[in-house]
């Protein structure tokens, strides 16, 4: 064992090598000499655990990968295979080409953020957003803050704090990632009072249940589940009723904020902010990285009256968007202000993608990959938070998986290995790739990709 330990390179002596001085260069002394000392310490726990002592082209190499995996540009571009257009977890909406470029003019320059250029004064980084989302919306005023959990947050804690929020109990639900309707009211302040049941619940329930002491209505999207068969939840228009019969405001959380039709594609209708508005809620809130398909975002749509408190409350400056967000985001609503944003937005791209386009891809997709590469139906999805369970029609190349180590993991395992690394689905131990959500840049790389999961997966 000691013999062991006696052969582990000193510290000095790595330092002295030519590649870890190409790397010392690259990442800083300091930073390489703790990425060696923390190699060293798991090469003695590991020959203490009884492993032999590796030599020192391995622990050069070891240290070599992890410069280039702690270090490295991140997050890396990947290619989304899998027909998920709104994948929370590769990053939601990829944006539209202006979105990027007004992200980088506001990264790259100073800007008019705050700054009036007509008066040569302080202006407000809120007014330029409010008014496109106003002209999207048809909303009277708006604001915009970090994201969707925080417009709720701080719609709730400015309207309603001290007093009781009434939600249905079919409502009361957990949106993902820890956002919890009653939690998220105990936050602002408010107190949940929950009416109804879980399946049905009537403008009435709202009714009865109003006091002295209500604050709010509160309406929640249901944007992850479907509740099916005998089931009732009262309109938008008769809560507002309810609302303004008893003077109580009524708040709406959209969840997705699309502010196209989506009957057109196929897919079950969802929640507008323009129906919203017509509607009459006091506030809406949706956001900007789902079905708008722009930057992560919270939007607040409302009266005159209730976004100007949201405005004023202290919270409000704890949640404020970033200047690069706010510009992608203004870009974005643009598209949809001109009328083009089936062609500009890149998930409304996807969402329209005709069945024949998709199936010339995957079929010329499939031939390239060459071999025992086939192309199959299949069906895409929303995913990201909306539309839950609606899936669209489409074509997928299925990868050949039988002569794979480990199948079809071992195929995808090779997918996630490419560079730029390829996301596919595995479904019935196949492993397929959905032309819908790779984007155009992609297309080069991903077939070389294939190729070689071809090679590994029915190769000879
Ligand atoms: C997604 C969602 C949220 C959270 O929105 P983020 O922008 O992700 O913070 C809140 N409410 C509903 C109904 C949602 O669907």
């Amino acid at each position: 064992m000691t013999t062991g330990f006696r052969s582990i390179p000193p510290v000095n002596e790595l330092l002295a090598d030519k590649r870890v001085e190409q790397l010392v260069e690259v990442h800083s002394r300091d930073a390489v000499v703790d990425l060696i000392r923390e190699q060293l310490d798991d090469v003695r726990a590991a020959i203490s655990n009884g492993d032999a002592a590796p030599g020192i082209d391995d622990i050069i190499a070891q240290i070599a990968r992890k410069c280039e995996e702690r270090w490295r540009p991140w997050p890396s571009r990947v290619i989304n295979g899998t027909g998920v257009i709104l994948h929370t977890n590769l990053g939601r909406a990829p944006l539209s080409d202006d979105a990027v470029r007004a992200m980088e003019r506001a990264a790259i320059s100073y800007g008019d953020l705050e700054y009036d250029l007509s008066t040569g004064k302080r202006g407000s980084r809120h007014e330029h957003v409010s008014r496109l989302v106003c002209e999207a919306t048809g909303a009277e005023a708006a604001m915009v803050v970090n994201n969707n959990a925080a417009a709720v947050m701080l719609g709730l804690a400015a309207l309603a704090a001290g007093r009781e929020v009434i939600v249905s109990r079919g409502e009361a639900v957990e949106i993902g990632g820890g956002f919890r309707i009653p939690d998220v009211l105990k936050q602002s302040g408010a107190e949940l009072v929950e009416v109804g049941t879980t399946n049905r619940t009537y403008a009435r329930d709202y009714e009865t249940a109003i006091t002295e002491r209500t604050g709010a209505i509160l309406a929640v999207h249901a944007s992850n589940f479907k509740v099916m068969g005998f089931t009732h939840a009262p309109t938008i228009a008769e809560l507002v009723d309810v609302g303004r019969r008893k003077d109580v405001p009524v708040l709406h959380d959209l969840g997705s904020g699309c502010l196209l039709p989506t009957e057109p594609y196929g897919l079950a209708p969802e929640p507008m902010p323009q129906d919203a508005v017509r509607a009459g809620v006091d506030l809406g809130f949706f956001s900007g990285d789902k079905l708008l398909g722009g930057p992560q975002a919270g939007i607040i749509i409302g009266s005159l009256e209730s976004v100007a408190v949201v405005a004023r409350h202290p919270l409000a400056r704890a949640m404020r968007i970033d200047k690069i967000n706010m510009a992608a985001l203004a870009a974005t609503l643009l598209h949809y202000i001109r009328g083009e944003a089936e062609t500009a937005v890149p998930i409304w791209k996807m969402i329209s993608a005709t069945d024949d386009a998709i199936k010339q891809m995957a079929s010329d997709w499939a031939e390239s990959a060459g071999g025992e590469a086939t192309v199959m139906e299949s069906r895409s999805a929303i995913g990201g938070g909306s539309l839950p369970g609606e899936t669209l029609p489409t074509w997928v190349v299925s990868l050949p998986t039988h002569r794979a180590l480990h199948g079809a993991e071992g195929v995808a395992r090779a997918l996630r290995e490419s560079t730029p690394p390829v996301i596919a689905r595995i479904e019935d131990d196949k492993v397929l790739v959905d032309p819908r959500t790779v984007l155009p840049d992609d297309e080069p790389a991903l077939l070389e990709a294939m190729k070689r999961a071809v090679e590994i997966g029915g190769g000879e």
